[in-house]
């Protein structure tokens, strides 16, 4: 794809590994590029990093048509710099757009406008062991115009922000709270998307939960608050007398890419994996017999996040021990080891930049 490069007159002071936290800063330069009826996607550009002017009648701000897509840029240890699986987020990205009536973009300009946009921002990669260079591509509806309907115009951008290890403690596990009340996505809606509305509606919950003491909820599914569907903003698998299991992903859960490639190498590994709606009352009980081995989420933002202890209802539960278990441990050191480059691509997973 063409794209017409700015480069900022002055560019910003690079921010210390150790106090990166997790999207607080951005880069240099961002992507756009507009959509109108008639054009199509036109005009792709890379400019300074820089405020939006929108009009106040944006259909973005009234009826929330927009959406997003998250993945990572990898430091290798020879200094390079990679993408894990981009064609994936690409497919997805078209996924929601369909959902949301958003025109969609061709996945090769989707990946080459990534790659461009890293290559050019390659400084910004950090070195230390865990960080990395989040990258969220993003569409917003940009016509003026208060009756219900699709845009016909719009804005596709993508921004990068350089960000530390997601738990700043570490990889210790973390506390889940099972939402019986609120929930995140019904069949028929936006579950599968990376819609943004998606993420207001799960606000509440995850207030509740931290004041609770919880970092993350649990959500069951819509229809019968019974079957276990995710976490946060992470797939959930649950380790139960050697077989391991996690939600069907399509309709109201996300098909993450970290979920598919986990299933690709439990698999590989010879483990059981099965693809089944779990019911947390019988989660609950493998528990107390000592059947729920490990309980993991997975994720870009995390990539693999331990879950000790689980609360539902007045009940809690400790998973192993409250400690790292076998398969998850085994899940973070590989892929995160492909993902930086410090164990072979025998999947043919990795995209070099340049
Ligand atoms: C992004 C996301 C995931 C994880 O997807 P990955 O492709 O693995 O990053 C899981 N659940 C929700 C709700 C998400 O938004």
């Amino acid at each position: 794809m063409d794209i017409r490069i700015t480069k900022a007159e002055t560019l910003k002071d690079k921010v210390d590994d150790a106090h990166l936290g997790f999207g607080q800063y951005y880069t240099d330069h961002m992507f756009i590029m507009p959509y109108d009826e008639g054009q199509g996607w036109h005009d792709a550009q890379i400019v300074p990093y820089a405020p939006f002017t929108l009009d106040p009648a944006a259909m973005v701000f009234h009826y929330a048509q927009e959406c997003f897509e998250g993945m990572k840029a990898y430091r290798t240890p020879k200094g390079g710099v990679q993408l894990f699986r981009p064609e994936r987020n690409a497919r997805r990205m078209n996924s929601t757009h369909r959902r949301l009536c958003i025109p969609e973009i061709p996945e090769e300009d989707f990946v080459d406008a990534v790659k461009q946009l890293v290559a050019l921002e390659r400084s910004w990669v950090p070195h230390s062991p865990d960080t990395s260079l989040y990258i969220r591509p993003t569409t917003i509806a940009t016509e003026p115009h208060l009756g219900v309907k699709p845009s016909n115009s719009y804005l596709f951008f993508i921004i990068c922000s350089p960000v530390g290890p997601y738990y700043a403690e570490g990889l210790d596990p973390i506390k889940i709270y099972v939402e019986d009340e609120l929930t995140r996505a019904a069949p028929g809606g936006t579950g599968f998307t990376k819609a943004g509305g998606n993420y207001a509606v799960s606000l509440a919950g995850q207030v509740k939960a931290q004041q609770l003491g919880y970092s993350q909820v649990l959500w069951l599914d819509a229809v019968h608050r019974k079957y276990v569907e995710e976490v946060g903003s992470m797939n959930c698998f649950f380790k139960v007398d050697g077989t391991i299991y996690t939600a069907p992903a399509g309709g109201t859960v996300l098909p993450g890419i970290t979920r598919a490639s986990c299933m690709e190498l439990l698999a590989d590994w010879g483990y059981p994996v099965k693809e089944e709606a779990l019911a947390i009352d019988s989660l609950m009980a493998a528990a107390d017999d000592g059947r729920l081995e490990e309980v993991f989420g997975t994720g870009t933002a995390a990539v693999i996040s331990p879950v000790g202890e689980l609360r539902y209802k007045d009940k809690s539960v400790i998973i192993h021990k409250g400690e790292i278990g076998e398969v998850t441990a085994r899940l973070y050191a590989t892929l995160t080891g492909i993902q930086w480059g410090t164990l072979p691509d025998e999947k043919g997973w990795i995209v070099p930049v340049d």
